[in-house]
């Protein structure tokens, strides 16, 4: 099918009505304690009534951000109600269906903006209006080529009251069409003995950290200092927390260190890496400590206090890390030496 006339068939779904649901439950007591205990959130004014009618509620109120649990069908009968395809499909099932059938199979939720005119009482019980907001055109997104697919759902109360509105936006993608396997596709530096795995995820590269990891691009081992009082610091902020002053330059450590602590990752297991797993708190003998990975040492030869040396893992060509392997001449820790 030509690519603008599928793109005509996803957009007249747009404005489509999805078939509304309606609570199985009134907002109850027992479904929001259950919830805040899982969240952790320890406000009285959803638990306590004496509480909450001291409060500017002036009852127990229901956490605003339940506001999806209250119609939530289940995961059996939602997964239930999709395959067996038993009655009318809905716009949402054929829109789905639809990407579906032209290779866009894997979803990714991406964002979920909630709106609520008022908090829910113990007695309230809701239903749902949905309509398919909008289907974007083809998009080129890290996780492969795709579309993203935006709902939004109005809550009601039975007696037709708004209360709040939910927009969810989905992205249906073509899985192995993202960028990294894109770029990796001809000429990719798979090792010829291994079989090709994912790539390690990249870091979260902010203004603060970006030039830990472009030196680590040169294989420099980098370190924050404070221009004004020369204190050292790691892991990468703003500013420092000796003097105040936002103004740094970087040092280059001379990579020796020592381990501080570390763990034995075995679970859970991510594809780019292999198990078990060392990760090293590593002192430097500048006296910052960083996180990294131990190498070339034997899992029973880890040890804290033992000597360690940078070296690097290229991972890709956009990733480079430090890890630490054992150093072949001994050196004691940083706090030991300052008191000899
Ligand atoms: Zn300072």
């Amino acid at each position: 099918m030509p690519d603008d006339e599928f793109l005509a068939q996803l957009k007249a779904f747009e404005g489509r009505e999805i078939a509304g649901l309606t609570a199985p439950d009134e907002v109850n007591q027992a479904m929001i304690r259950h919830w805040v205990q899982a969240m952790g959130d320890t406000n009285p004014v959803y638990v306590d009534a004496d509480a909450a009618a001291a409060s500017v509620h002036g009852q127990i109120i229901a956490p605003a951000v339940m506001l999806q649990a209250w119609t939530s069908q289940g995961l059996r009968q939602t997964s239930a109600g999709r395959a067996s395809g038993t009655g009318p499909m809905s716009a949402q099932d054929e829109l789905l269906n639809l990407v579906e059938t032209a290779g866009f199979t894997s979803v990714v939720a991406t964002n979920c903006e909630q709106e609520y005119d008022r908090m829910l009482h113990l007695g309230d019980r809701l239903m749902t209006r949905s309509v398919i907001e909008s289907v974007s055109e083809e998009k080129q997104t890290g996780l492969g080529v795709g579309h993203f697919i935006t709902t939004r759902v109005e809550y009601l109360t039975t007696d037709g009251e708004p209360v709040g509105r939910q927009l969810f936006r989905i992205l249906k993608f073509k899985p192995g069409t993202g960028r990294d396997t894109a770029a990796a596709g001809d000429g990719g530096a798979v090792k010829a003995d291994a079989a090709p795995r994912p790539k390690r995820p990249r870091p979260g590269i902010t203004p603060d950290n970006a030039f830990f990891f472009e030196g680590a691009k040169q294989h420099k081992l980098l370190i924050q200092q404070c221009s004004a009082c020369q204190t050292l610091r790691h892991p990468p902020q703003p500013r420092c927390d000796h003097c105040g002053s936002y103004e740094w330059h970087p040092l280059e450590a001379s990579g020796k260190g020592t381990v501080y602590s570390y763990v034995v990752n075995h679970h859970p297991q991510v594809p780019a890496f292999d198990y078990p797993l060392p990760i090293g708190l590593i002192e430097l003998e500048e006296g910052t400590r960083l996180v990294a990975e131990i190498v070339d040492c034997p899992l029973d030869q880890v040890q804290v206090g033992m000597a360690v040396m940078v070296t690097w893992i290229d991972a890709d060509d956009e990733l480079r890390l430090p890890a630490f392997k054992p150093a072949t001449v001994s050196w004691s820790a940083p706090s030991e030496a300052a008191n000899t």
